[in-house]
């Protein structure tokens, strides 16, 4: 792979150091651009929707970064946009298996026929799912870009992959302004009894930092 791998012409920040974002660990998080749906309340709009406005990363210089911070890291947060929308993500998760940091991807869980090769071919060692809210209000809070029935779909098959590795699915939702506490209740019940979701205060955007 050159340093020229489209793929990473999609990395468009770094935050260097996490204490939240890969729960219990020190992570550092690179964000990719694109995403597929248009969340109103989107906490990070403009690496999804004009992340091509933001300066690229160059791998050379990320990868020797995570070299050289690696003993004081406990992992690495792939997140956006939605990383399963490049085409290349495997290589960009091989490349960073290279560096020995184990990885957890955020995700809309749209893609769950992406997130099984993942965790198939052993790529991340965790998941972090989004669970928007209940089934029915999936429009309204996707911008109209998923269905309630294809939201529970697409959900339900990540479901079973949480089942399949145990452990390494979990699920989250943020409590943005549209979800009343009813609504958290039905989003908490939509979820298998025995599997987590957590509940995220809805927090004002925050900016990626650059470090090409
Ligand atoms: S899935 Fe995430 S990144 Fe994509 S639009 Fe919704 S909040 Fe933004």
């Amino acid at each position: 792979m050159t340093d020229t791998s489209p793929v990473w012409d999609r990395v468009r920040g770094m935050e260097p150091v996490s204490l939240c974002d890969w729960p219990g660990r020190v992570s550092c998080v690179l964000f990719t651009g694109g995403c597929n749906l248009r969340c109103p309340t989107c906490h990070n709009a403009s690496l999804a929707w004009t992340w091509e406005k933001l300066p690229a990363l160059d791998r050379a210089t990320v990868l020797a970064d995570l070299g050289r911070r690696r003993r004081w890291l406990d992992g690495i947060t792939v997140s956006g946009g939605e990383p399963t929308c490049l085409d290349g993500l495997r290589e960009l998760l091989i490349d960073l298996a290279a560096t020995g940091l184990p990885v957890k991807l955020d995700s809309n869980g749209s893609a769950p026929d992406v997130l099984a090769c993942l965790l198939r071919e052993n790529l991340v060692q965790t998941l972090a799912v989004d669970v928007k809210g209940p089934w029915r209000m999936y429009p309204e809070l996707t911008g109209h870009a998923m269905t309630s029935q294809g939201a529970r779909q697409s959900l339900e098959r990540v479901f079973d992959l949480a089942a399949e590795y145990p452990g390494r699915v979990y699920f989250r939702c943020t409590k943005v302004p549209a979800l009343s506490p009813d609504d958290l209740e039905e989003a908490r019940a939509q979820v298998p009894a025995d599997q987590p979701l957590s509940f995220q205060e809805f927090v004002p955007p925050r900016s990626a930092v650059d470090v090409s």
